[in-house]
């Protein structure tokens, strides 16, 4: 990391960029924010069948996922940027206390200047151009670094930011991990990275170089526990769904489960026959995406093999054909099996069972904080209890992956699954930097000012026995 320097053509970018912060600050106001999200829509819309295309060939994405899952989340998310963003623009009032007294304070927010935006593989479109729509709309310029992973989509990604934006507003520049660290080098002014918690170290520990803020949209295990009074069908079909779409390559898809003794076998039974009626048999569904490419395969295939190894029974599946993977259920669970230990991200579902609730709230908080975590239970004191008793980026009760697409939530992860959150108000304030002015109009506080004596004493009294 220390020996990364970025090349002649990184640094120019930067400079670029660098170069028009305080026009910008004076003059990229809400129309022109709006014209910016405006133009990227219309460019969305106009690439939406090589989008589909890219995303078919770097990962074999089924088009309803890619509609679903990229396309519309950042459609939805400049949407809702545009209609609240007068709103998130406008100075906010803060009411004075005794001591401000005559004066008007108020938060402002401001851009923050140049920001880094670092994506991820898994959903490259939606994961590098959705934080791109806060990143504008707080009033910043941009330099993407899309995942080298997803060539094709990268590819598509530098081709319609170059047909919207002049470079010295946003500008894609592609590569690995050299090229991420070359730009980790630079004095951003703000770095908003989605990846792995490992990676998210090393954009943290690069940040503080230059005291650069960040956003660290990061991973983990997210556990998902089926009650005994839950509604087994609903648990099957939104299980399948969060951990199937996408191939299980979904940061906040169910890691693991736990299910209740009580309804185990019929909740089994529910999702083995959900997962027929999805996917067929076998790792081929045109339904199913496949996974990114042979080493993460390879990785899956390990992860099956250890455990199995090591005694996890193969509940359904296990079958893999090439990048094909199917869906899997496996038990027996033990914490030697690296599939334990390791963010899964793929189609393999260890299914745990359990007797008494305690012990599994236990582990779960023995363990990092994840990025989300999952009930299934129609008693709701259960569902509370549960959700008092740990701590997660985000929670769903009854559902999967659903509280990612709400516009009024914020998305992110709590200290290992991520530091601050994306989407909407909070994106917005995510890429501002939210300043405090404070305007004197009669403020009395002069008379606590030096000389230190009668006057100034028994104005400290008041103070004291006011505040008691
Ligand atoms: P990753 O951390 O390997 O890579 C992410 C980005 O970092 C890529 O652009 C890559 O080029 C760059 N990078 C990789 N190694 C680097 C290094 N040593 N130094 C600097 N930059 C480096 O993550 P990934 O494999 O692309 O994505 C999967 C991970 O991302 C999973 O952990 C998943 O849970 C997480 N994720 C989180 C979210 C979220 O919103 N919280 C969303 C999607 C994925």
């Amino acid at each position: 990391m220390d020996g990364a320097k970025p090349s002649d053509a990184i640094s120019a970018a930067f400079a670029a960029q660098r170069a028009k912060v305080e026009e910008r600050r004076l003059q990229f106001g809400l129309t022109e924010r709006r014209a910016a999200l405006d133009k990227l829509a219309r460019a969305i819309r106009q690439h939406e069948a090589a989008i589909i295309a890219a995303l078919q060939q770097d990962f074999g994405k089924p088009e309803a996922e890619t509609i679903l899952s990229e396309i519309l989340p950042v459609m939805q998310e400049i949407r809702h940027t545009s209609r609240h963003l007068r709103r998130w623009m406008k100075p906010k009032r803060a009411l004075p206390s005794l001591a401000t007294f005559g004066t008007s304070a108020q938060v402002v927010a401001q851009p923050r200047g140049v920001c880094l935006i670092v994506a991820p593989w898994n959903y490259p479109f939606n994961l590098c151009l959705g934080p791109l729509v806060s990143c504008l709309a707080a009033g910043n310029s941009a330099i993407l670094k899309p995942s080298e992973m997803t060539p094709a989509t990268s590819a598509l990604i530098a081709r319609l930011i170059a047909d919207v934006f002049p470079p010295d507003l946003v500008t894609v520049i592609e590569g690995g991990k050299d090229v991420s660290q070359a730009l980790l080098a630079l004095p951003f002014d703000h770095i908003f990275f989605t990846g792995s918690p490992a990676v998210g170290r090393i954009v943290m520990a690069a940040a503080a170089k230059h005291l650069t803020s960040v956003t660290l949209e990061l991973g983990g295990k997210s556990p998902t526990i089926v009650g005994r009074d839950a509604n087994i069908e609903q648990a099957a079909k939104w299980i399948l769904f969060g951990k199937f779409v996408n191939a299980g390559q979904t940061c906040i898809a169910p890691d693991h489960l736990f299910v209740h003794r009580a309804v185990k076998d019929d909740f089994l039974t529910a999702l083995r026959a959900e997962i027929a009626k999805a996917y067929g048999s076998g790792a081929a569904s045109p339904h199913l995406a496949k996974i990114v490419n042979d080493q993460h395969a390879a990785r899956l295939t390990g992860l099956l093999a250890d455990a199995k190894a090591k005694g996890a029974r193969l509940l359904s599946g296990g079958n893999a054909q090439g990048r094909a993977i199917e869906p899997t259920l496996i038990e027996a669970i033990t914490p030697e099996m690296e599939i334990d230990r390791e963010e899964i991200f793929g189609p393999i579902l260890p299914v745990m069972t359990y007797d008494d609730i305690e012990p599994v709230l236990a582990r779960i908080n023995a363990r990092p904080k994840p990025l989300a975590l999952y009930v299934f239970d129609r008693d709701q004191a259960r569902v509370q209890h549960i959700l008092d008793a740990t701590t997660s980026g985000g929670a769903g009760v009854n559902l999967t992956v659903m509280q990612y697409t709400h516009d009024g939530l914020p998305f992110g992860g709590v200290n290992n699954s991520g530091i601050g959150a994306a989407h909407g108000e909070y994106g917005f304030r995510a890429f501002s930097h939210e300043r405090a002015v404070l305007r004197n109009r009669f403020s009395l506080l002069t008379l606590i000012f030096p000389p230190y004596e009668g006057r100034t004493r028994r104005l400290i009294d008041l103070a004291k026995r006011f505040l008691g």
